[in-house]
């Protein structure tokens, strides 16, 4: 019964519901802009199909199917520290030429920027082009100069859900998160590298969730 395809109708009632429910038939058709008797027949397919339930006086509530419920359930709880990859690290000081190289090398779009081990920054392949752009002369340069340093480096833990870290990856438009342990030093809060996640991480996960 849920394996119906939907209209785009039937698609935008479920997006409204789903954001602002219980919400009445009234409600709906005010968000969609039309009127309520031109909602009834889409309303009954999906009440019928099971994707919305109606309560009296109340409205329409999402129905989660129990497949949807076990993939989010499942999501939630895949940690990052289980699909994380190695971190691919360089020192501060050193050049942008020898990042260049280390990115081709180690196929990679980002490289982490530690300082005595612990991690300063983050430098992707815009920055490598705005470098260019810029006319300097990347064997003299630090990398350290171009980075995105801390406290702007967007990091997660090992023990973060991968729909949180994804979340963070979308809100920063970002490709990547250094996978951080939290280290205090002379009372200040340092982060040591342990991982690497990325797109790439999520995008292997989407493909055996679909298997
Ligand atoms: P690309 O340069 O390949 O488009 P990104 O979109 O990841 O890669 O990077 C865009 C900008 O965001 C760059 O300036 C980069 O330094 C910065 N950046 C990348 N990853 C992070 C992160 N985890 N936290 C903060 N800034 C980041």
């Amino acid at each position: 019964m849920r394996n119906i395809e939907l209209k785009v109708r039937q698609q935008e009632i479920l997006e409204i519901v789903k954001a602002h429910q219980p919400i009445t038939s009234e409600n709906i058709a005010k968000y969609l802009n039309v009127s309520r008797s031109a909602l009834r027949s889409d309303l009954t397919v999906l009440t019928m199909s099971g994707f919305l339930e109606a309560k009296p006086k109340v409205g329409y509530f999402y129905v989660k199917s129990e497949e949807r419920e076990r993939l989010s359930k499942l999501i939630q709880s895949t940690k990052v520290g289980n699909l994380m990859s190695l971190p691919i690290v360089i020192d501060e000081k050193s050049s942008v030429y020898d990042g260049i190289v280390a990115m081709f090398l180690e196929d990679v779009g980002t490289l982490i920027i530690v300082s005595e081990g612990y991690l300063v920054g983050v430098v992707s392949r815009k920055d490598f082009l705005k470098t260019a752009i810029g006319g300097s002369d990347i064997n003299k340069m630090p990398i350290g100069m171009i980075m995105t340093r801390m406290p702007n480096v967007v990091v997660c833990q090992e023990t973060d859900s991968i729909l949180e870290a994804a979340k963070k990856i979308i809100t920063h438009e970002i490709d990547s998160l250094p996978v951080v342990v939290e280290h205090c030093k002379d009372g200040e809060l340092l982060y040591k590298v342990v991982g690497r996640f990325s797109k790439t991480n999520i995008a292997i996960q989407f493909v055996e969730l679909g298997l």
